[in-house]
């Protein structure tokens, strides 16, 4: 608007007015934390207005759409190089969007949310159920504003919140990623183009890869203590890592008052202290310096566990009706992989500052970029890629670059 204002004064005149020294003017037209475009005293855009849409709309004096549907009809009066310009650049027509965020744990609900406060029409698909791994964790205490909530309840708040602005597939993962002039994004039930899409695709349980685990699974072998632990109560249990989801879960099991038994291939936990003490506390055993070699069981389901010190060698077998894995996570990154997009050396997607890949229009935030994988970074990752997307929409560093 202001560059129309500037190359064209004939037509239009434009004023950007901070709304916290116009209080009255803000209270007039209700403006809120997201930008407002108001023309001839009537309201026209919340958010966002790409500066090919603003132009155009200028020039033919009507809505994006009504010229959309108009050049749909092939309207004679319609001039091609104008029409071609609003399909590529300036119109989010059905079945488009400004934004496909792929994963709705909480970096991509918070990259959605954000996107749609900004005026980006926004898609999220998720390959699963909404929540990502957070719904895993039973009781969250370190999300500031929450003293404790349980991860399913978090995580429907954060996604009734989202859903208020855009729609959520749930069951829907990325099958392909084509790059042209758009981004065709590519599901088992559709085909998307966006402006731009964000990774938030997470991470999945690493499983061990010994004998027994895959036949087992499901039987007796879990990776999610709070969605099978019920099952167990009044049963033996063990749980393999020394991360915090092993103490966490751990705990969890024994709170619902399941003999639990910690196994750690070292000597020392890398969880957090608090969480350590907590273990000692609740009394739960820990087996230190082994690994499960083995899973024994039948079809009935899983009978025990070998497992050898790795100290020493020995092997020994332990009875157990339950086995949790908590040994952490694989970045899902497969299909990003097939368009090139870079990964760190540990297998996460290399980001910027700004949550830009390498690829322009592609973003990631979340798990499957790494770092400290908190949920309150997670959140904040989210935020920065959706602005990033928003500030590159209407302002591309790429064709800068050029
Ligand atoms: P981690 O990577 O932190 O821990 C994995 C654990 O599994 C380690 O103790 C590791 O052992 C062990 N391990 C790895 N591979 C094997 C193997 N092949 N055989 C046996 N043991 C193995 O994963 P977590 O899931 O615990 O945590 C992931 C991230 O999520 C962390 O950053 C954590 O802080 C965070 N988290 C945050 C929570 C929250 O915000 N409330 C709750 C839970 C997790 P070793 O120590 O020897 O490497």
């Amino acid at each position: 608007m202001l560059r129309t204002a500037i190359e064209r004064p004939d037509l239009i005149s434009a004023e950007c007015v901070e709304t916290g020294e116009n209080p009255e003017l803000a209270d007039k037209y209700d403006a809120q934390s997201v930008p407002l475009t108001v023309t001839n005293e009537t309201f026209r855009q919340k958010g966002l207005l790409p500066e090919e849409r603003f132009v155009l709309e200028m020039v033919y004096l009507k809505h994006a759409e009504q010229l959309l549907e108009e050049m749909q009809k092939n309207d004679p009066d319609m001039v091609p190089e104008v029409a071609g310009l609003a399909m590529a650049e300036g119109l989010t027509p059905a079945g488009e969007f400004d934004v496909v965020v792929a994963g709705a744990g909480p970096a991509g609900l918070t990259a959605a949310i954000y996107a749609e406060r900004s005026g980006l029409k926004t898609l999220v698909l998720e390959k699963g159920v909404v929540g990502g791994q957070v719904i895993l964790t039973p009781e969250v205490e370190n999300y500031p504003g929450f003293k404790t909530v349980g991860g399913v309840q978090l995580m429907e708040m954060i996604a009734s919140q989202a859903r208020d602005y855009c729609e959520i597939h749930e069951g829907e993962g990325l099958d392909e990623i084509k790059i042209g002039k758009k981004i065709e994004v590519i599901t088992a039930k559709g085909r998307y183009l966006a402006k731009s899409l964000v990774l938030a695709t997470g991470a999945s349980a690493k499983l061990l890869g010994v004998p027994g685990e895959a036949q087992l699974f499901g039987r007796g072998v879990s990776v999610c203590a709070s969605c099978d632990g019920w099952a167990y109560k009044g049963k033996q249990v063990i749980m393999v890592g020394g991360g915090n989801t092993a103490l966490t879960e751990a705990l969890h099991l024994k709170n619902m008052d399941v003999g639990v038994t910690l196994v750690h291939r070292r000597d020392e936990f890398r969880a957090e202290k608090h969480l350590q003490n907590g273990i000692k506390k609740a009394g739960i055993e820990v087996i230190w310096d082994c690994g499960v070699e083995e899973f024994l069981g039948d079809e009935t389901g899983l009978k025990g566990v070998r497992l050898k010190n790795l100290k020493t060698g020995e092997l020994s077998e332990l009875k157990v009706d339950g086995a949790f894995l908590a040994i952490g996570w694989n970045p899902n990154t497969e299909i990003p992989q097939q368009v090139g997009v870079t990964l760190d050396q540990w297998g996460y997607i290399k980001v910027d500052r700004n949550m830009r890949t390498n690829i322009p229009r592609i973003y990631a935030c979340g798990d499957v970029i790494g770092g400290v994988q908190q949920i309150a970074t997670a959140v904040g990752e989210g935020s920065t890629a959706a602005l990033a997307v928003f500030e590159d929409i209407s302002n591309p560093y790429w064709t800068k670059a050029e």
